[in-house]
């Protein structure tokens, strides 16, 4: 009985440290610590923040780009994010960008229309961006934020836990910025950067997506090939791809992708055209 008495603590801190931990295993149980409801109202938040801060755009032809791509991409991942109140922005901003946020938040720049020409292209960057957020990467970015945000220690840990848990009464005011800083987002950059395991997450992801809402899956083999090409020229210093690394890397992927996409998509064109 001794023991058990002993053992207890030892059980309880080990739980909150695993809990807390950044490892791939113990990253899962640091999602629980944000629900999904939760993390889609503090990306609301700071999508209306961005909103306020950031002028948009009133380009009429690539508004109506981006809302057709909503529809139709955000159709195909209905079971993925039911619970999305779909937004879809363009921000006028000069860089080559786009991001898309838990809750269906989702912003292109228009920077982005130097290296997107037609929808179909349009709609291979925005499925891209949305498959960042169903295959949870931008979760898993947030619930580690909030850990380091707190600091290592426990009493940290248990503010940021608390923190979160206030956001369920509606307070969501030092949340909006917390998942700024997570996104990078300031007045005139974003500046997310994944790892190339995640990229090529969301690029096979993205590429079946687009491909199932019936757009031409070599769009988005057009628009790396754009972005490799411009890296070349400008010594990869520009935005998109300093955070989207490796695009030599991901355009072959992509051609490996593309035989899968294909059948999707001529499946899919039967239905749109
Ligand atoms: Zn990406």
């Amino acid at each position: 009985m001794k023991t058990s008495i002993i053992c207890l603590p030892l059980v309880t801190l080990s739980l909150l440290l695993s809990s807390c931990s950044t490892t791939p295993v113990t990253g899962r149980k640091q999602m629980n610590l944000t629900s999904e409801s939760e993390v889609a109202k503090m990306s609301i938040a700071s999508f209306e923040q961005m909103k306020a801060q950031m002028s948009i755009s009133t380009h009429a032809a690539y508004n109506e780009m981006l809302q057709n791509v909503g529809e139709r991409i955000s159709q195909q991942v209905f079971w993925d994010m039911p619970m999305a109140e779909w937004e879809f922005v363009v921000f006028d901003q000069p860089e080559i960008n786009a991001f898309a946020m838990p809750g269906g938040k989702v912003g292109v720049f228009m920077g982005l229309f130097q290296i997107v020409e037609t929808e179909d292209e349009l709609a291979s960057v925005v499925a891209h961006e949305i498959a960042h957020v169903t295959a949870r990467h931008t979760h898993e970015r947030i619930s580690q934020g909030m850990v380091l945000n707190a600091g290592s220690s426990l009493i940290g840990i248990a503010a940021a836990v608390s923190g979160t848990a206030a956001l369920g009464n509606g307070t969501y005011i030092n949340a909006a910025p917390t998942i700024m800083g997570l996104y990078g987002i300031g007045a005139g950059q974003v500046a997310q950067s994944w790892d190339q395991g995640k990229e090529a997450e969301a690029d096979h992801i993205g590429i079946m997506y687009m491909a199932k809402a019936g757009y031409d899956p070599n769009a988005a083999i057009r628009v790396m090939e754009r972005m490799v090409e411009l890296e070349g020229g400008m010594g990869g210093n520009n935005n998109y791809g300093s955070t989207h690394p490796s695009s030599m890397d991901r355009l072959n992927a992509l051609h490996s992708y593309l035989e899968e996409a294909m059948a999707e998509y001529e499946q899919a064109k039967a239905f749109y055209y």
